[in-house]
């Protein structure tokens, strides 16, 4: 559909196969072709069909995919030329299995639509190519599905949609580096801005101007046309008529000395008309206005809708100059027309001039009518809008609250996390605690071994005789109280045994202290060999040994003294000094009742020990009871 503002033709296909020959040196060269047959479409489209039918000849059976990159170009071209024709051939494209996913021939055949004004069924298409091109990364045809449906939503007045869509195609083809369409988007952009609707004429002129001063540097005399156009339209919006005249001329100009196609002089000449009878110059516009009708009728009579602006126009024009009757004619029809396409914005124009019109002819009724119409129309594009606002703060709405809910989740983990970690960290401490815990009960199980070891060593120290090893005389005498105890509580028997070695002042004399004490170590280790298991024996005094026989009574007693004597004077006399052979003297006492104590009892002994000393040594004697 056009609107009163121009747009560019795209040139879609040659950045992407540029790029894509980078990588594809084979395909490189069919694609290469497609893009000169597509430059050549530009002037020539027959001639552009041919070159192409004739590539996809080649490229049948041998490549798919060269194959559908040349039928996708033919489908643009003939978009353009024969919508019929693309549609067709999208069909057939779309119907191979093998083409699936072919979002670039969703949004031809869409643009095809576009051009036979479905415009439902363009927006449909323009969907899938956008849903297919993000799905499967095809930017060309996302930024140009996108591009299209932008432009589809500013006609229909859903401009923050628009915008939006524009926007996002500005960025890819800008990624993509693709000049000619970067333009096309901008100049799409720059349409919105200056639409009356938007009246952001600033950011509008500005870009046109941007683009005016690319495309006069790079000699694109079509789209420096087209610019003019545009701001002619914009300046003609802000009601800065003697601006506008200037570019619409300057556009015409540039469109009639590149010969361009009649359909654009046609729109030159009926928009420069447009300026002419609004500046009250109606002679030069009707004759603007009626050159462009007569191109039309003669070159695109089936271009509906270039047809019905031109008379609305037309009718504007006539109305203006006082022709109100011819203007009427001219309006009908592009009410007609308007009104089935449900073209609002347009139809409030058409109203608002057959309002005057029919004023201006006297019948008051029908203008009255007209302008009812004109508000009619004027609260359904308001309603629309309406509906987009509200359409819009629903989904800023729904955006904000999944942005809330994002935001406390976010908040939620992080509590979470912390958590985690403060309840780590105390762990690692109690993990600490408790190894240093572990190592202090080693630490003080150690210390309490060897304290104990310490205090039994002590202790021994404190009961054993350090050269012997034999229980020293308080351990003796402690043990020989209880074994006295214990025979009194049994009624006996119990002897003791007084042992003294013979002569060993002589062995110190003659061999020295420490063959004595060599003598008196082996004497107590025979003896204490020589004693049963539940005997006892103590050091009790230099030379002196205890001996307490428990359950023994004197027979016993002696027969263990003879047994201590023998194994004393049996003693292995290797290792001391030659001609020592020691013996021991031996007094043997036993209990004699309950009456009998400790002390009696080793007095006892050590008298009969005397005795053996007396009686000539090396013998036992029993104490006198
Ligand atoms: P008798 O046959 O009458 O018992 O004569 P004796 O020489 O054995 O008795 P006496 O009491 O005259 O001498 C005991 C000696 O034992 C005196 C002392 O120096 C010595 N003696 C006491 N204790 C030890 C000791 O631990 N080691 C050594 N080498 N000699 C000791
Ligand atoms: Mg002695
Ligand atoms: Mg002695």
């Amino acid at each position: 559909m056009r609107t009163s503002l121009r747009t560019f033709v795209f040139h879609l296909l040659q950045a992407g196969l540029v790029a894509a020959a980078a990588c594809a040196p084979a395909a490189a060269d069919v694609r290469t072709q497609v893009a000169q047959a597509e430059k050549l479409a530009d002037t020539d489209a027959a001639a552009a069909l041919r070159q192409l039918e004739a590539l996809a000849a080649a490229a049948r059976g041998r490549s798919e995919r060269d194959l559908l990159d040349v039928e996708a170009a033919r489908c643009w071209v003939l978009a353009y030329t024969e919508p019929a024709r693309a549609i067709d051939l999208a069909a057939a494209l779309l119907a191979d299995p093998a083409n699936h996913d072919a979002p670039y021939v969703h949004v031809c055949r869409g643009y095809a639509y576009e051009r036979s004004q479905r415009v439902d069924d363009a927006l449909a298409e323009y969907d899938v190519g956008i849903e297919q091109g993000r799905r499967t990364g095809d930017d060309v045809a996302l930024a140009r599905a996108l591009a299209l449906r932008g432009e589809q939503r500013h006609v229909r007045g859903l401009y923050g949609d628009a915008i939006a869509d524009l926007q996002e195609a500005y960025a890819i083809e800008h990624r993509l580096g693709n000049r000619g369409n970067e333009s096309y988007v901008l100049n799409a952009l720059a349409n919105l801005y200056g639409d009356a609707n938007v009246r952001d004429y600033d950011a509008a002129l500005d870009t046109y101007a941007r683009l005016l001063a690319e495309h006069g540097q790079a000699g694109g005399e079509r789209e420096l046309a087209t610019a003019h156009f545009n701001i002619g339209t914009t300046l003609e919006n802000i009601g800065d008529l003697a601006r506008a005249r200037s570019h619409f001329a300057t556009a015409l100009q540039l469109d009639e000395a590149r010969g361009a196609p009649p359909e654009d002089i046609a729109e030159d000449k009926r928009a420069y008309g447009v300026i002419l009878s609004k500046s009250d110059d109606h002679v030069h516009a009707l004759a603007l206005l009626g050159e462009a009708a007569t191109l039309l009728q003669a070159h695109a009579p089936r271009d509906a809708d270039a047809v019905a602006t031109l008379r609305l126009s037309r009718g504007a024009a006539y109305r203006r100059a006082g022709r109100p009757l011819d203007a009427l004619v001219d309006l009908e029809a592009a009410r007609r027309y308007f009104a089935a396409g449900g073209n609002m914005r347009f139809l409030v124009k058409v109203h608002e001039e057959r309002a005057l019109a029919f004023a201006q002819a006297g019948n008051w009724r029908a203008a009255y009518g007209a302008q009812r119409a004109m508000g009619e129309a004027q609260r359904d594009i308001e309603k629309q809008t309406l509906d987009e606002r509200m359409a819009r703060l629903r989904v800023q709405f729904q955006a904000e609250q999944a942005r809330l809910h994002n935001a406390e989740l976010q908040y939620q983990n992080t509590l979470q996390r912390r958590d985690l970690d403060a309840a780590r960290h105390v762990r690692r401490w109690q993990y600490v605690a408790l190894g240093a815990c572990a190592g202090l009960v080693v630490m003080l199980s150690i210390v309490a071994v060897r304290q104990r070891r310490f205090s039994r060593r002590m202790r021994d120290l404190a009961l054993t005789d350090e050269l012997t090893r034999l229980p020293n005389r308080r351990h003796f005498m402690a043990l020989a109280d209880e074994a006295c105890a214990a025979a009194c509580a049994r009624g006996g028997p119990l002897a003791l045994a007084a042992l003294d070695i013979d002569h060993f002042k002589h062995i110190n004399d003659r061999h020295g202290h420490a063959a004595g004490d060599l003598v008196l170590q082996r004497v107590a280790h025979v003896l204490r060999v020589a004693l049963r298991p539940g005997d006892a024996i103590g050091r009790t005094g230099g030379e002196e040994f205890v001996a307490l026989l428990a359950g023994a009574t004197e027979d016993d007693a002696l027969g263990a003294a003879e047994r201590l004597r023998a194994a004393v004077a049996d003693i292995d006399c290797a290792g001391l000094p030659a001609g020592v052979r020691p013996s021991v003297s031996i007094g043997v006492a036993a209990w004699t009742g309950p009456d009998d104590t400790l002390d009696a009892l080793c007095r006892r002994a050590d008298a009969a020990l005397y005795a053996a000393k007396e009686g000539g040594r090396n013998r036992v004697e029993l104490a006198a009871a």
